[in-house]
């Protein structure tokens, strides 16, 4: 059904405890910190009550999602709008990020009523880097312009482990270091 490697039992509590809620129709992990430990799930486009989600790839972790807010509040956002309005390249960049996305999720399940909206303001507005970053960590550097533009400014890097409980993968090495 999907490309995305599937969330085991132990991610699902992972991003529990980083949302301090369950987290809701997790149907794989989009991308990972270095230790392991999920950072963006991908999420059913609908919800098992039957609420559309365009949200496809969702930042759960605590340090990235405080990054985007931080971001957000230093009017970040204001300037990559302008540059969208400056630069012909970037928008068609960040055009192709949101039919990349559309195309994802519908990968996953069409859900009529979402057909055509995707997140974080795609693809002409910058509203939401939270959203944005989540794509350009599940989709790889040089999809999404915008989230790549927002992580660089991000002081939270997935390449290096800012998690409360790391992950496995890092605990192991810490391990073999000690
Ligand atoms: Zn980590």
């Amino acid at each position: 059904m999907t490309e995305f490697p599937p969330a085991s039992e132990r991610d699902i509590a992972v991003v529990t405890a980083q949302l301090g809620r369950p987290a809701r129709g997790v149907i794989g992990v989009g991308a990972r910190c270095a230790c392991g430990n999920p950072v963006v799930v991908v999420t059913a486009p609908r919800l098992e009550d039957g609420t559309p989600f365009p949200t496809l790839f969702y930042l759960t972790h605590p340090e990235a999602t405080a990054e985007m807010s931080r971001l957000e509040g230093a009017h970040l956002m204001v300037d990559m709008q302008e540059a969208l309005r400056e630069d012909e390249r970037l928008r068609a960049g960040y055009l192709r990020a949101h039919e990349q996305y559309l195309a994802a999720r519908e990968s996953v399940e069409h859900v009529e009523e979402i057909a055509h909206v995707t997140a974080g303001g795609m693809p002409t507005r910058v509203k939401c880097l939270h959203a944005l970053a989540g794509h350009a960590l599940a989709a790889g550097e040089g999809v999404n312009p915008i989230g790549d533009w927002a992580l660089r400014e991000s002081a939270w890097s997935p390449d290096v482990c800012q998690c409360t409980e790391p992950g496995e993968k890092l605990s192991v090495q810490n391990g073999a270091g000690a």
